[in-house]
């Protein structure tokens, strides 16, 4: 289902006015998590301001430590739609588990799967029948044929509206925390007809790697990135080191609008 064989024609995903997989540049952008009511707000409305068209922020989050901040879950999801209320921007979640897939899907606009979870095949089967649209990360030890075998489940179930998401893989490399595969990028367009996205903030672990990734994803004919940004990185609850200040976000929105449509 996820082949151009079975489809020809690239897959164009709605989201509100949004277009994902068309002519536009998607900029999905906000923190890696929800913090607060007041970090939220405000990164969203900054996030806009620059030009990112769909608000990111994790409510539930799947942390490598159970001791780390684990998300605000349902509270989460509420200051989700209240910054979705108030800026318009349609937002994308992480979902973690089967049982919060109707509770996710009630408030949020795209059902992100997280690298850990690519191959939760009752997650993917779960978030196949919300019919929502689902943003799925490539797994950190997955090669690009199970990576479309996990869409594959999630379409097998009627829903077609899948975002591939490349984040980074696993490699001996030290220096970043994951290894961006830029080559994903070509590979799928050339094999699927699903929209592709990168995350450089993931994929590199550091926010200095995030600008030069960016424009390495653009011109490897990405559909659009997912980028984190907080008001304050050192404060950060997680992923502190990978997320942008606001001035370094509206630096990079400004250099992709030169070479790109993104408003
Ligand atoms: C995230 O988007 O914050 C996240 C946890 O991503 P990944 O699943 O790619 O590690
Ligand atoms: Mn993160």
């Amino acid at each position: 289902l996820a082949s151009r064989t079975f489809h020809p024609e690239p897959t164009v995903i709605k989201v509100g006015d949004v277009s994902i997989g068309g002519d536009e540049f998607v900029v999905m952008a906000g923190p890696c998590a929800v913090e607060s009511r007041e970090q939220l707000l405000e990164t969203a409305e900054m996030v806009k301001k620059c030009g990112a068209k769909i608000l990111r922020g994790g409510a539930f989050k799947p942390r490598t430590s159970p001791y780390s901040f684990q998300g605000l879950g349902e509270e989460g999801l509420k200051i989700l739609a209240e910054a979705r209320e108030r800026t318009g921007l349609p937002v994308v979640t992480e979902v973690t588990s089967t049982e919060a897939v109707n509770t996710v899907a009630e408030y949020a606009d795209i059902l992100q799967i997280g690298a850990r979870n690519m191959q939760n095949f009752q997650l993917l089967k779960a978030v196949g029948r919300t019919g929502k649209p689902v943003l799925l990360k490539r797994g950190m030890s997955a090669t690009i044929e199970e990576w479309l075998n996990a869409a594959e489940y999630i379409m097998n179930e009627g829903n077609f509206q899948v975002i591939l998401c490349e984040r980074g893989i696993r490699t001996f490399e030290p220096m970043t925390r994951n290894t961006l595969d830029l080559s994903a990028v070509p590979i799928i367009k050339n094999i699927s007809h699903l929209p592709v996205i990168v995350d450089p903030s993931h994929g590199t672990g550091h926010w200095r790697w995030v600008t030069p990734m960016s424009r390495a994803a653009l011109a490897a004919g990405a559909d659009g990135l997912i980028i984190e940004v907080h008001p304050n990185p050192q404060e950060a609850l997680s992923d502190g080191s990978q997320s942008l200040k606001p001035e370094n976000f509206m630096l990079l929105c400004e250099e992709l609008k030169k070479i790109a449509p993104i408003v």
